[in-house]
């Protein structure tokens, strides 16, 4: 479904060339959920935007959908099969009403009327925000001004959907609202790929891309990249609690290798 090949990125400012995505190598198949995550500034957003060809690359090629981003033809097949969710609802709401919101894109896409009515009833359905329709956004909590956002792309129909830090701005409710319409969306086959900074949620994903200055550094499975935990720290990353609690009581219990969740620790302490 996506493939990178050397994929580069280079802002240029007076200030000098700053290299944020460096020979960047991978590739999705079809309904996998991935989960990017890195420091401040290792290049996540960067990427991100590459999937939907708001950058392009410096050097090196992007395909999605087997479609090369830097082919100006494949841009509107492109966006209209990646949709973005960002860090901050606020910025992404553009209409006064709720209803109107979600509407917007396919409004822009030409779709008729009737089709666009039962678009938007369908997406806020999925979202679980059918009776905040009439509703302004912004008398809205964040989770659901998020789940608005969401709603926008789910009424597009796309195949992708890349999420940049969506629960970033959001409380424990909020969060858990986001991570359940994700985890749904993934059962329903699309493709997921979500950027965060909360372990416990990259635990999620099937595969987890670690990038550090540029460049993806490790790919592997939540279990495997989050119970080598010296490896996590070093890199400055957290770990999913369990298997940060796993690693310090291996000092004194013979516990087995690559625990990860509450569940499987709560298991081996039995
Ligand atoms: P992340 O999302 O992982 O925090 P970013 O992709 O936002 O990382 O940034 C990667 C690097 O590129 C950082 O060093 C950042 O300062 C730089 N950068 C990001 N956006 C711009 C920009 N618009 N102009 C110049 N440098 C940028
Ligand atoms: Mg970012």
């Amino acid at each position: 479904m996506i493939r990178a090949e050397n994929l580069c990125h280079v802002y240029k400012s007076s200030a000098g060339d700053r290299i944020a995505l460096d020979d960047v190598n991978f590739s999705i198949a079809k309904g996998e959920f991935i989960a990017i995550i890195g420091t401040n500034g290792s290049g996540k957003s960067t990427l991100a935007k590459h999937f939907n060809a708001l950058l392009l690359p410096t050097s090196g090629k992007i395909f999605i959908d087997g479609l090369d981003t830097t082919d100006e033809k494949n841009l509107w097949h492109i966006r209209e099969n990646v949709g973005m969710v960002f860090q901050n609802p606020d910025s992404e709401i553009v209409a006064a009403i709720v209803e109107d919101d979600v509407a917007f894109g396919l409004e822009n896409l030409g779709i008729e009327p009737k089709k666009i009515r039962e678009r938007v009833d369908l997406a806020l359905d999925a979202v679980n925000m059918s009776g905040y329709k009439k509703f302004a956004p912004s008398k809205l909590s964040g989770g659901q001004k998020q789940r608005i956002a969401i709603a926008g792309v789910i009424a597009m129909r796309t195949k992708i959907i890349v999420f940049d830090e969506p629960t970033a701005m959001l409380d424990p409710q909020g969060r858990r609202e986001i991570l359940d319409m994700v985890k749904r969306l993934h059962a329903q086959g699309l493709t997921i790929i979500y950027i965060t900074h909360f372990m416990e949620e990259a635990a999620l994903a099937q595969r987890v891309f670690v990038m550090e200055r540029g460049k993806i550094i490790l790919n592997d499975t939540p279990r495997e990249i989050f119970t080598n935990v010296k490896e996590m720290r070093r890199l400055g990353l957290d770990v999913p609690i369990a298997a940060e609690l796993a690693e310090r009581l291996r000092k004194k219990f013979k516990l087995p290798q690559k625990i990860l969740t509450a569940q499987e620790l709560a298991e081996a302490l039995k």
